[in-house]
């Protein structure tokens, strides 16, 4: 039998953490009493630096069931660092975490079929959506026209999975070697490679309190993500370079023919002629300078080459 831990992030969460801790432990207990994971496992909630009693009530669940653990950031970090911390706090005490959010917009019962396939031996389970029927319409557009868009700047994503997954302890150990500082899980953790597998859930509404993900952060979210996997937006640049130099070929053929024909006032086929050539040499260096500076930024990241599986001598 396996040790799983469930790990939450929580950030001003007091309305909701005495429901979820419950209905969470009582998921876990079931799952014990069934045999499927072991008496070790826990549940962790991480404390992203909340302003109200979050941290509080974290204390007092502690004390009165000793599974129910939490960790402390110094400060908010934001939902991905906050879950990364809990998930690298973790990885060396479990064979397995499942990260979820505090509101249990995701439904619980697919922890049972996340657990069932992992002990059936893959290492990364990606909870995915099967409609969106209870979010709002505005939410509901807005995360669809964000996994559109990353599809189109080639960010590798699973469709309609959000942070809720499990992943085993292999696959944290590779995750971690991963030291890039924008951090972005839903596509790292595709690239951290190993046997995956999905599991459909219908998401709910939040049961109480309200989003933390404004529209601001989510928009921060949505560029964080195209940045830090994509150098299309600088190939756009370069593309739209070659464009504007066949356009000004064709200005200038334009411009001489007036000037030929006489048509045109003292000086304006020079001036036509260099605004377009001046703005698409200018468009064209930028691009070939984003080409070097993207390479650079993937230097920088350091992403591991390779990560092995197995090795079998
Ligand atoms: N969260 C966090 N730090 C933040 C913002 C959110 O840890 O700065 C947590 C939050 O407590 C919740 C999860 O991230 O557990 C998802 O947030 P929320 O449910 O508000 O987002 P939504 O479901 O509206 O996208
Ligand atoms: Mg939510």
């Amino acid at each position: 039998m396996k040790t799983v831990y469930f790990v939450v992030p929580c950030y001003n969460e007091q309305e909701v953490l005495n429901e979820t801790a419950k209905r969470l432990n009582e998921k876990m207990e079931n799952l014990i009493a069934q045999g499927k994971i072991n008496e070790d496992s826990r549940i962790v909630f991480v404390d992203d630096g909340s302003r109200d009693a979050t941290y509080s009530i974290m204390c007092v669940l502690h004390a009165e069931n000793p599974r129910l653990c939490a960790v402390k950031l110094s400060r908010n970090q934001g939902h991905q660092n906050a879950l990364l911390a809990g998930l690298m706090t973790v990885k060396d005490k479990c064979d397995a975490a499942i990260s979820l959010d505090a509101d249990l917009q995701d439904d619980i019962n697919a922890i049972d079929e996340m657990v069932d396939r992992f002990n059936e031996g893959y290492d990364v389970v990606y909870g995915v959506r099967s409609s969106r029927k209870k979010d709002t319409f505005f939410k509901r557009t807005t995360a669809q026209a964000f996994y559109k868009l990353m599809l189109f700047f080639g960010v590798e994503m699973v469709y309609n999975h959000a942070d809720y997954r499990l992943m085993s302890s292999r696959a944290l150990e590779a995750l971690e070697s991963f030291n890039e500082v924008n951090l972005f899980l839903r596509g790292i953790v595709p690239l951290v490679g190993f046997k995956s597998t999905q599991v459909t859930y219908e998401r709910g509404e939040r049961f109480a309190g309200e989003s933390k993900y404004p529209l601001k952060k989510m928009l921060h979210f949505a560029v964080d993500g195209i940045t830090s996997f994509s150098v299309k937006p600088i190939r756009m640049v370069l593309a739209l370079g070659f464009v504007i130099l066949f356009i000004s070929i064709l200005v200038l053929l334009y411009s001489l023919i007036r000037w030929i024909l006489g048509q045109t006032v003292a000086g304006w086929t020079t001036i036509v002629a260099s605004i377009w050539a001046l703005g698409s040499i200018q468009l064209l260096a930028l691009g070939i300078v984003g080409e070097y500076v993207g390479k650079i930024y993937k230097e920088v990241k350091a992403r591991p080459r390779f990560i092995i599986e197995e090795t079998l001598f």
